[in-house]
């Protein structure tokens, strides 16, 4: 692990003896297979705001909701036959009428599941005027980012990991190690040198190589990657990666039975 921001849950971590192919299956079994569970049907019995029906279900649909795969089924799994039941879909509902002129947000509604409420409380939903009314009940289902982006748990990425060799010693050190937006280089009683703990930092900008051409080698590592994850609430990282490891692991076992039966 390189890095983890405590406030967003976003990760770094670098992979070693890999290959770009690798780091790729990752990423897209991350972004467009590991479910979770987002609005897909709104059933509105009041609505005289200013936001017609679609737009308020549409702005539904893109609120992350905290994501509990335990105890839910993709749809098209659960033994319902796509029906609808209590293991593959949720309720949350929402009634109110403005006394004054107010913000209808998202803390507003009420889940039958306590776990899988909005990540976001603060979220606005719609403005109403005094009198105005809205009521719904809509529909949560688990389903994933490769249908739509409301299901995707977040954003993953990755780069190569940067080597920087220092080939001679430049003539302002002092300078060289300041041109370094992220400040990869220490230097020390005249020294210039790479610090390992800023180096994953580095994004290549080459900055470095061009204020004294020849002092630094900026290169590309072919085998270690750095990679990101950043959640959007609904899965925390390491439930990202671990179920998209989940996934990719259960589509070699298919792909090792297919093989077996051709035999
Ligand atoms: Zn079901």
């Amino acid at each position: 692990m390189l890095n983890k921001d405590k406030k967003t849950g976003k990760i770094s971590f670098l992979i070693k003896n890999t290959s770009a192919a690798f780091a790729n299956a990752l990423r897209r079994a991350i972004i467009s297979e590991v479910p979770t569970m987002a609005i897909e049907d709104v059933e509105f019995k009041k609505n005289n705001s200013v936001l017609y029906d679609e737009i308020v279900a549409h702005r539904l649909g893109l609120m992350p909701l905290k994501t509990d795969l335990k105890t839910y089924d993709l749809i098209e799994n659960c033994k319902c036959n796509g029906a609808g039941c209590a293991k593959c879909s949720l309720k949350l509902s929402l009634k109110s009428t403005a006394r004054s002129d107010q913000i209808v947000k998202a803390s507003d509604m009420k889940s039958k599941d306590p776990k899988v409420v909005p990540v976001f409380d603060e979220t606005p939903i719609v403005k109403l005027l005094k009198g105005q009314a809205i009521e719904f009940e809509a529909t949560a289902v688990l389903g994933r980012g490769k249908d739509h982006m409301k299901w995707s748990p977040g954003l993953a990425y990755y780069k190569y990991m940067p080597v920087i060799e220092v080939t001679k010693t430049p003539k302002d050190p002092e300078a060289l190690a300041k041109s370094c937006p992220v400040n990869v280089f220490d230097v020390k009683k005249d020294k210039i040198s790479v610090n390992d703990d800023n180096l994953y930092k580095c994004h290549l900008c080459g900055a470095c190589t061009d204020l004294e051409p020849g002092v630094i080698k900026l290169n590309e590592s072919e085998s270690n990657v750095i990679f990101y994850v950043e959640p959007f609430g609904q899965l925390s990282a390491k439930q990202m990666l671990s179920e998209a490891a989940n996934i990719i692991s259960a589509k070699m076992d298919a792909l090792a039975e297919a093989l077996e039966k051709k035999k």
